[in-house]
């Protein structure tokens, strides 16, 4: 798929879009960036996510205009807890009421109405939709979630409920932690050792003893691959959330009390 992700400001919010496929008109799709809201602070300003500590009722404020852009409302958003696991849950009509889902990490659905959410501040958000069910997915991934293959386990669930075929299905990786930042440690290069996606993940070598660059972006790719997408079916951001504080919360270069990006995606 041929493009980078764009930025855009509307009513003095800036979110980022893949052109391709606004142009299609059938998915609904935007990853925030950190302007335009209320919050103060380390939080300063877009912070759409609840785990910082920042004051809930700015993240309100902030969702209620972040979601407004696309006419939505905070029920109409359905998310996970985010526990850094592999769990996925099909969100179906008796969840349209919104809310939140106890440990989950990727969300699928094949329901107009429901807007899937994801947050993020590094990891990365990868966006799954096949147009030939019509059906979507959205997952979070940071170093562990890559490394148990959760963007794999979401292509396989959208396969076992809704008969998805991986090979006309699209994917967006939005902005993350690029490898030009993100040094990691034993904890991760050990667990990457005993990985079945050994063979997926992308490291290259650091000059700190014991450490090594992980390349999330590429490894995730991979393994979006192995499930069985075509690699022109993948786009892949290349802004680093780390580099970029501008327009960008980021765990790391933050020493991790700071905001989130939301990520959201929906049927038309
Ligand atoms: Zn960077």
């Amino acid at each position: 798929m041929k493009g980078q992700m764009r930025r855009i400001s509307r009513n003095d919010i800036t979110y980022f879009y893949f052109p391709g496929w606004e142009e299609k008109n059938r998915v609904g799709h935007g990853f925030s960036s950190r302007c335009g809201g209320v919050s103060a602070d380390k939080f300063a300003s877009l912070n759409l996510g609840y785990k910082g500590g920042d004051n809930p009722a700015a993240i309100l404020e902030n969702r209620r205009r972040f979601l407004n852009l696309w006419g939505k409302k905070e029920p109409d958003l359905v998310y996970g807890e985010q526990v850094h696991g592999t769990n996925i849950q099909m969100v179906g009509e008796k969840k349209v009421s919104g809310g939140v889902l106890p440990a989950t990490d990727g969300l699928i659905t094949a329901e107009r109405g429901v807007v899937l959410g994801a947050f993020s501040a590094d990891c990365i958000l990868a966006y799954l939709w096949d147009p030939y069910t019509h059906t979507i997915g959205l997952v979070h991934a940071g170093w562990r979630g890559t490394l148990e293959g959760i963007v794999f386990l979401a292509v396989t669930a959208m396969q076992n409920y809704f008969a998805a075929r991986p090979a006309g299905m699209q994917a967006l990786l939005a902005p993350s932690i690029g490898p030009c930042c993100y040094k990691v440690g034993r904890d991760v290069i050990g667990l990457a050792a005993a990985s079945s996606w050994r063979n997926e993940a992308i490291f290259y070598p650091s000059a700190r003893d014991g450490h090594a660059i992980f390349d999330l972006r590429a490894s995730n790719r991979n393994i979006l691959i192995a499930a069985g997408l075509v690699p022109g079916n993948i786009m892949v951001s290349t802004l680093c959330t780390c580099c970029h504080s501008h327009y960008f919360y980021s765990y790391r270069r933050a020493g991790r009390i700071t905001g989130s990006h939301m990520g959201i995606l929906f049927l038309y």
